[in-house]
């Protein structure tokens, strides 16, 4: 039996068991096991003597240990490293190596999406470990520029700093929500990586007037998945903007975390769509 896990803190009522049982089963593996521990920092060098010695073959990371867990990694790979965060950490023998499957996911869904990254402009609304993700994906697809909108100005300037690091021909601009009113609809995109407006702070949005930035000329993309529509995609839907929520995202980095753990093209072999069906209709009966 294979074992795997997702360790985090606060973990609530993750989807990822659920997830990863449903990408289990349609791959048709039956000795495989996936389970959400959740894990203080206190706890971090306990779990990790464990897991190095057989007690997990894969783990997940999330909140708050997507940076911490770095320093007890044999190997890191190179983007992962340049971001600070890993989300998924793979056991070959008692050897431990870490990869960002966000940045995978994320790019996934933006195409899926019809999100074309190269000389397209760009609007980034937050600055924490998921903007950096999707910082070095524009960054490394080439985009023409990206506006950072965020609330600390500090971790403004180490997005800017890391997208420039991994392509310095990006124009990256720090920005308030107002500076960008007088450019409505001239982004390709604009991505929600702030928590703000997750359930249940539902009511709340990470821009207080996202229809004058957006048209219907713009993807919407909020990596928030509950809820589904958060007020952002709503109050960007009403603009005629088209928008996409973090669900499909989600699916995929878990579907590249299961490729790296147990190798062979996992990706060609799902059927992304049928998740995401199945990931809704448990968000509903949660949600209820
Ligand atoms: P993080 O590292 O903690 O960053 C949080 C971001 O939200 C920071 O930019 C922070 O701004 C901003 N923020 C938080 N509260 C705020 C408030 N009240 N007002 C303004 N800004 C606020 O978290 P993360 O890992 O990047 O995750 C961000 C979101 O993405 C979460 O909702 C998470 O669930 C989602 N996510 C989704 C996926 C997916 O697969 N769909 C993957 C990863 C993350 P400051 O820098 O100013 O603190």
């Amino acid at each position: 039996m294979k074992r795997f896990a997702l360790i985090g803190d606060p973990l609530g009522h993750s989807l990822s068991p659920a997830l990863h049982k449903a990408i289990y089963r349609q791959l048709e593996i039956d000795d495989a096991s996936y389970r959400a521990i959740e894990l203080n920092s206190d706890k971090l060098h306990g779990f990790f003597a464990g897991f190095r010695v057989g007690g997990f073959d894969g783990i997940n990371v999330t909140i708050p240990h997507k940076s911490s867990v770095i320093a007890m990694l044999d190997e890191v790979d190179a983007k992962a490293k340049l971001i600070n965060a890993v989300n998924c950490i793979n056991r070959h023998r008692n050897q431990l190596t870490g990869y960002n499957t966000d940045m995978l996911g994320f790019a996934h869904s933006l195409r899926n999406n019809a999100g074309v990254i190269e000389n397209n402009r760009f609007v980034i609304v937050g600055a924490g470990g998921s903007a950096l993700a999707v910082g070095a994906v524009l960054a490394e697809g080439g985009a023409k520029s990206i506006t950072i909108v965020n609330r600390s100005e500090e971790r403004a300037e180490y997005l800017r700093d890391t997208v420039l690091k991994l392509n310095k021909d990006v124009v990256v601009e720090l920005a308030n929500e107002s500076d960008l009113h007088d450019q409505k609809g001239s982004f390709h995109c604009l991505i929600n990586a702030t928590s703000v407006g997750t359930s249940p702070n539902v009511s709340e949005s990470a821009l207080e007037n996202v229809g004058a930035i957006v048209d219907d000329s713009t993807l919407v993309f909020d990596l928030i998945y509950n809820p589904s529509e958060t007020k952002l995609i709503k109050d960007a839907r009403a603009v005629g903007a088209n928008t996409v929520n973090g669900l499909e995202m989600l699916i995929a980095q878990a579907v590249y975390s299961v490729e790296i753990w147990m190798g062979g093209n996992v990706v060609a072999h799902i059927d992304m769509n049928c998740l995401v069906k199945e990931l809704e209709k448990l968000l509903g009966s949660k949600s209820k």
